[in-house]
C-alpha cells in the first residue's frame, strides 16, 4: 500500500476510540430530521479540536456545518466528506447515521493530519435530514458544493457495497373534505372524506397491478375521522410513490393524482395533494463507476472485499446531490440479512463488534479513496467523464 495510505489507516486508527466516542453520543441523544442541534454542536466541537475552522448553520440550515481545515488555502480539485446524523422518530439509529457522523469526521481528521498544509482540498459537510427531509438539496441548492468536484460518503448495511442503486421519491400528503352529519340520524346528510380516502387506497392498490417492478407507493392514514357516529368531514394521508427514474417517478404521482381525484368525484368530496416542504422530491443515484471503483479497491485492501448488491432498495438525498458533483455512498456491513434497516437491532449492530470495526474501516475507505482522488488526475478525469456522460 502507498506509503500516505498507510499514514491515514495508522491515523484513523488512533482516533478509534474518539470516534467510538462519537458514535456512542449520537446513539445516546437521537436526534430527527432538522433537529439535530447536539449532534451538530458535537460534531462541529470535534472537527474544530482537530484543526478545522467550522462554519455552523452552512448554507441557512440551522443544523448543518461545513469545516473547512484551519489555515490552509482552499485549493482544487477538491474533495467534501459527507456525514449524516439524523436518527428515526422512536427507533433512534436505526438507520446507523451515527456511524456515518463517526467515520466521516474520522476520514476528515486523519485527512487532515497527513495531508499537512496541503488539507486546503478537503472539506466536511455535516448534511442533516436524510430521513425525509433531503438537506443535501438544500446544501447543494445553496452553493455549499460549487467549488467541489467529488462528494463522498459510507452508509452502515447488511452488505459491503461499492455502491447501489437508489429509487427517486415523492413525499405528499392527500387530503379529502367532506361534510359532517349523524351517522344514524341523517346519514344521507352527509358528505363522506373517509370513504373517499378508502377509495383512493383501494384505487392505488389496483394501479399496483399495472405498476413496474421498480415503482412503489405507499401510504398512511394520519387522521381518518373523530368517531364512529359523525359522519367523517376531514381525511388526511402521507404518501410516498417512488421509481428508479425520474421520469418514472414523476408518471407514478400523476397516476396517484388522477386516482384521488377519481375517488373526490365517486363520493362528492373534494381534495387537496400538497408536497412535501422543504424538498419533496428525491432524485434516483446518479452512480459513479470509476470512483466507485476506486473506493472498491481501498475496500478490498482493507480486507471488506465489495458484494452484489441485492435489487431491494429504498432512496436518499444522495441520489440529489449525486445530480450535481460526482458522489459515492459505498456500504460496508455491521450485520447480516436478518437484521432489518430502520429497526432497534440495526441501531443496536452500530455498537457491536462488526459495527465499530466497520466505522473504522469507513474512515480509511473514505479517507484513502479522497487521497486517490486528489492524487490521480487520470481518476478525476475518468470521474467527471462518466458524471458528464450519463
Ligand atoms: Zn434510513
Ligand atoms: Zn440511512
Amino acid at each position: 500500500m502507498d506509503a500516505k495510505k498507510e499514514q491515514i489507516g495508522q491515523a484513523v486508527d488512533e482516533l478509534a476510540e474518539d470516534l467510538f466516542g462519537v458514535s456512542k453520543y449520537l446513539l445516546d441523544n437521537p436526534e430527527t430530521a432538522y433537529e439535530e442541534f447536539k449532534a451538530h454542536d458535537y460534531l462541529s466541537q470535534f472537527l474544530a479540536e482537530r484543526g478545522f475552522d467550522v462554519e455552523k448553520k452552512c448554507g441557512g440550515v440551522d443544523t448543518a456545518f461545513r469545516a473547512t481545515p484551519t489555515g490552509c488555502a482552499p485549493s482544487n480539485p477538491k474533495v467534501a466528506i459527507l456525514g449524516e446524523y439524523d436518527a428515526l422518530p422512536k427507533i433512534g439509529h436505526g438507520c446507523g447515521h451515527n456511524l456515518i457522523a463517526a467515520a466521516g469526521v474520522g476520514a476528515a481528521a486523519a485527512l487532515r493530519q497527513v495531508l499537512g498544509d496541503d488539507a486546503g482540498s478537503i472539506i466536511m459537510v455535516g448534511t442533516p435530514a436524510e430521513e425525509g427531509g433531503g438537506g443535501k438539496q438544500l446544501l447543494a441548492d445553496a452553493g455549499i458544493f460549487d467549488d467541489c468536484d467529488a462528494a463522498m460518503m459510507f452508509h452502515p448495511g447488511q452488505q459491503n457495497l461499492i455502491g447501489q442503486e437508489t429509487l427517486g421519491r415523492t413525499k405528499f400528503t392527500l387530503e379529502f373534505f367532506g361534510k359532517t352529519a349523524h351517522a344514524a340520524a341523517g346519514p344521507d346528510q352527509g358528505i363522506n372524506a373517509l370513504d373517499a380516502m378508502i377509495a383512493a387506497f383501494n384505487g392505488i392498490s389496483a394501479f399496483r397491478q399495472q405498476m413496474r417492478s421498480e415503482g412503489r407507493v405507499h401510504g398512511v392514514i394520519t387522521h381518518g375521522g373523530d368517531a364512529p357516529n359523525i359522519i367523517p368531514d376531514y381525511t388526511s394521508a402521507l404518501f410516498y410513490v417512488r421509481g428508479a427514474s425520474i421520469a418514472y417517478r414523476d408518471e407514478i404521482f400523476d397516476r396517484v393524482q388522477k386516482i384521488a381525484e377519481g375517488a373526490a368525484l365517486a363520493t362528492g368530496t373534494t381534495y387537496k395533494i400538497e408536497v412535501a416542504k422543504p424538498i419533496a422530491a428525491l432524485d434516483p443515484m446518479k452512480r459513479n463507476g470509476p470512483l466507485e471503483a476506486a473506493v472498491g479497491a481501498n475496500m478490498d485492501a482493507l480486507g471488506a472485499t465489495p458484494e452484489v448488491a441485492s435489487p431491494d432498495v429504498g432512496s436518499s438525498d444522495i441520489g440529489n446531490l449525486s445530480h450535481y458533483l460526482p458522489s459515492i455512498q459505498p456500504f460496508l456491513a455491521i450485520c447480516g440479512t436478518d437484521v432489518n434497516f430502520h429497526s432497534v437491532e440495526f441501531a443496536a449492530a452500530t455498537q457491536s463488534e462488526r459495527g465499530r470495526k466497520a466505522m473504522i474501516d469507513a474512515a480509511k475507505m473514505l479517507a484513502m479513496t479522497a487521497y486517490d482522488f486528489l492524487n490521480q488526475p487520470e481518476l478525476r478525469e475518468q470521474a467527471a467523464a462518466d458524471f458528464a456522460a450519463n
